[in-house]
């Protein structure tokens, strides 16, 4: 295996770490220890320059490619056995526009990096809810989080992305430029290309108001049912996900409560003023606990990050969703019910609101009806309980299955080629046919995979 990979220190000028290195197992390691691929190499690239070699010199080789940013994709997407790993994560330059409103990001930046630079100038971007994802990853499949009824998708605030092809050459695509490369790159995830720099149109924020509202799981239904009529039409600077979950075992959570599974919605309303949506959402039923607080919003986008280290057992699937009818409610309360960890859990994320307001044809997030994105997700830091997780996440979906959209979000996916078509819905077509125009050897294979049309 070493001569496959011999002479890449020479061709990149980043970090190399191939098989066999001291490092290796560091280097080589992914956020879900449920997956375990042992690339030849990694090349740390520093620029486009870099990427473009390691792109010649794994081809000229034979060699697969992955691309990782932060290396959170649950199904392992940013690595791959044998092969070569090209890293992203010395680009990670955040530089700010304030005048203009615009950030411009290096493909391996992770979403706490952006989110705590642009809070300095008073902006943000709408991102995923854990601060250790990647921005590359997450931007390419869509980026769901606590902003997204507000301020759109992560895409949606995409203006503009400095591209590194397959044949090695670097495009920049924009509504203008490349414009079907940039209408594939919002959603249709790595297929086409390396990102190695984008550039997002930001929002004014700094503070917000925000924490779960937990509830005893016999609430569950009462809950759903209330949650399904008030949020749709609440304004749109709230935001609120379904967390069907366990009470964390530590503060800042009462000790009483410590592990008891609850059925919470996890607030978040820009501003730091407590709005009247928000005060009605408060004073809905009878809350175990309300942790909704006044905080920066750079502190709320990382308040996971502890509870939800790298390195744990990691099985998911996503659906989407356009109504929360009861047989669902149903069904997420037996599951809930039967939470294998206290890690696990279900999140219910609202893509309404802006997001919806995106026809499904003008990105290639082809879900734009949807209202809710919804992830089971099996967690445990213990490897022995692989296989429960796995049997829990897959029976919880199965049963909202008949509830369920075509298909689920790219992102919330492990590495289930059998679930790709769904993904990108009544997209995949035109992306199969932009794929074979920019990618027709499918060099860009390792991720949720969008075949070149013939
Ligand atoms: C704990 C946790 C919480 C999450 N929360 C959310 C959430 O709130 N909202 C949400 O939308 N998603 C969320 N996700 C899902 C997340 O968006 C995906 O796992 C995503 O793939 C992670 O991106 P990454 O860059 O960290 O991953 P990586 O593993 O580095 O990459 C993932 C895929 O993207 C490709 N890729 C990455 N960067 C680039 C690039 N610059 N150019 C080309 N291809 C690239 C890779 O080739 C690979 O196929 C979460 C994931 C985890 C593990």
């Amino acid at each position: 295996m070493a001569a496959t990979t011999e002479g890449l220190t020479a061709a990149v000028r980043g970090r190399v770490v191939e098989r066999g290195d001291a490092g290796y197992d560091e280097a080589r390691a992914l956020y879900n220890a449920m997956i375990d691929k042992h690339p030849a190499a990694i090349a740390y690239c520093v620029d486009e320059g870099d990427v473009s070699a390691a792109i010649g010199f794994a081809r000229e080789r034979g060699l697969r490619i992955a691309v990782r940013s932060g290396g959170h994709n649950g199904g392992g997407l940013g690595s791959v056995d044998d092969g070569l790993v090209i890293d992203l994560s010395q680009m990670n330059t955040v530089t700010v526009d304030e005048a203009a409103r615009l950030a411009r990001v290096g493909g391996g930046t992770l979403l706490k990096d952006m989110i705590g630079v642009l809070h300095q100038s008073g902006l943000t971007v709408p991102v995923g809810v854990i601060g250790t994802t990647g921005v590359g990853g997450l931007t390419l499949g869509g980026g769901v989080g606590h902003l997204t009824r507000g301020m759109g998708l992560t895409i949606d605030n995409l203006v503009a992305a400095t591209v590194v092809l397959a044949d090695g050459s670097v495009v920049q695509c924009d509504a203008e430029r490349e414009p079907d490369l940039f209408w594939a790159i919002r959603g249709g995830g790595g297929n086409f290309g390396i990102v190695t720099q984008f550039s997002f149109r930001c929002h004014p924020l700094t503070d917000v108001l925000a924490g779960p509202v937990m509830y005893s799981l016999d609430d569950t239904h009462d809950v759903l049912q209330w949650y399904r009529d008030f949020l749709p039409a609440a304004p749109e600077d709230l935001g609120g996900f379904i967390s069907m979950m366990s009470v964390p075992p530590g503060p800042p959570f009462p000790e009483e409560l410590h592990l008891r599974k609850v059925c919470a919605i996890v607030w978040t309303q820009t501003g730091g003023e407590e709005t009247p949506a928000l005060r009605e959402a408060r004073s809905f039923g009878a809350p175990l606990l309300d942790g909704i607080a006044p905080m920066p919003f750079p502190v709320w986008n990382t308040a996971f990050d502890a509870m939800f280290p790298p390195g744990e057992q990691w099985y998911w699937r996503g659906e989407f969703f356009d109504s929360l009818p009861d047989g669902a409610i149903e069904q997420h309360a037996a599951h809930a019910a039967e939470l294998p960890t206290w890690k696990s859990l279900m999140h219910f994320y609202p893509c309404d609101g802006a997001a919806s307001r995106v026809g499904n044809d003008e990105t290639a997030w082809a879900y734009r009806d949807a209202k809710w994105s919804q992830v089971v997700a099996g967690v445990s830091p213990d490897a022995a309980d692989a296989a429960r997780i796995t049997t829990w996440t897959k029976a919880y979906s199965d049963a909202l299955k008949p509830y369920a959209m075509a298909g689920g979000y790219s992102n919330f996916e492990m590495d289930e080629p059998s679930r790709v078509h769904g993904m990108y819905g009544s997209n995949y077509d035109r992306l199969a046919r932009i794929k074979a125009h920019y990618d027709p050897e499918n060099v860009f294979q390792v991720n949720q995979n969008i075949k070149p049309a013939a």
